[in-house]
């Protein structure tokens, strides 16, 4: 299944053709997003039954459904309560930083405010702003100590994120908080739907790309994470329970430009295209402040 929010109303997409969960569930369920995280087995046994009536949308029978624009699609999770992200989950990412790959995740956050959608305008507030593809975890029914083994049940969906990165205030300190850096307005640019992971082909090994134009920048596959997704739900859990709408940034794979000679920063113009093999792909534009 595939959910998005447009107007930020709760969407299901189906077939080519959006359909709006409150309406089309006659308001048992709400519009906000949030509420359907928060109901997400209720709300995707619901989903499951609205295939027949998909078919009644596009038939013109019923009047609730209408094809789907992406550019109108919204952040999916547009609220969380928690925002997880992790730093040095890809071996290569770690050797283009110089650094050593770490034995334990390492975790900072992105403050929620920083969200954004799959088609956003983001204003540079410097000449040092990096991208970073990356996949990201929506959390359902979530938990606290979920093993590893019961991880994926605990998890609505994923999404294709980037965590944009001010490298200046990210690494300012002699023990860096990235936090602060990775949390500018508009610096985490997430869609374009929630996919849940039956959709995927294989939810443990799907490639990932960013595109800087037209030219690619990252290419790699999530299976080559040091800490998979289900570790990162069991070891993140044991110490924060994990909530309904909660997003994990599983961390960018090698090809970022502060790890280029020279370093290539984003620039006003830039278009940043962000993809995940069976979810699709974000676009990013960026412009002076
Ligand atoms: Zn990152």
């Amino acid at each position: 299944m595939r959910f998005a929010t447009i107007e930020e109303r709760l969407a299901l997409v189906r077939d080519g053709m959006v359909i709006d969960v409150a309406k089309a569930s006659r308001g048992r369920f709400d519009p906000d997003p949030m509420a359907g995280l928060a109901r997400w087995e209720e709300l995707t046994d619901w989903a499951a039954t609205v295939s027949a009536e998909a078919e009644r949308v596009e038939a013109g029978e019923v009047e609730h459904g209408e094809p789907a624009d992406p550019s109108r699609f919204g952040a999916p999770v547009p609220r969380p309560r928690q925002v997880f992200a992790l730093a040095l989950n890809y071996p290569m990412h770690a050797k283009e930083a110089r650094l050593e790959a770490p034995s334990d995740p390492l975790v900072f956050t992105k403050f929620p405010s920083c969200l954004a959608g799959p088609s956003a305008t983001v204003t540079l507030p410097s000449d040092y702003v990096d991208w970073e593809v990356e996949l990201v975890v929506v959390i359902g029914p979530g938990g606290h100590r979920v093993p590893a083994e019961q991880a994926w049940s605990r998890v609505a969906g994923i999404m294709v994120g980037q965590d944009l990165s001010e490298r200046r205030v990210q690494l300012t300190g002699a023990r860096p908080q990235f936090s602060l850096g990775k949390s500018f307005p508009g610096f985490g640019p997430t869609g374009p739907v929630l996919v849940t992971p039956d959709e995927l082909p294989d939810r443990d090994d799907l490639e990932l790309t960013c595109r800087l134009g037209d030219t690619e920048v990252q290419r790699a596959r999530t299976s080559e994470m040091i800490f998979p997704v289900p570790e990162l739900v069991a070891r993140i859990s044991a110490i924060v329970p994990l909530l309904p709408g909660d997003l994990i940034f599983t961390g960018t794979p090698a090809g970022v430009g502060h790890g280029r000679d020279p370093k290539r920063y984003l620039r006003p113009g830039d278009v940043l295209t962000g993809r995940i093999e069976g979810v699709g792909e974000i676009r990013t534009e960026f412009r002076r402040l």
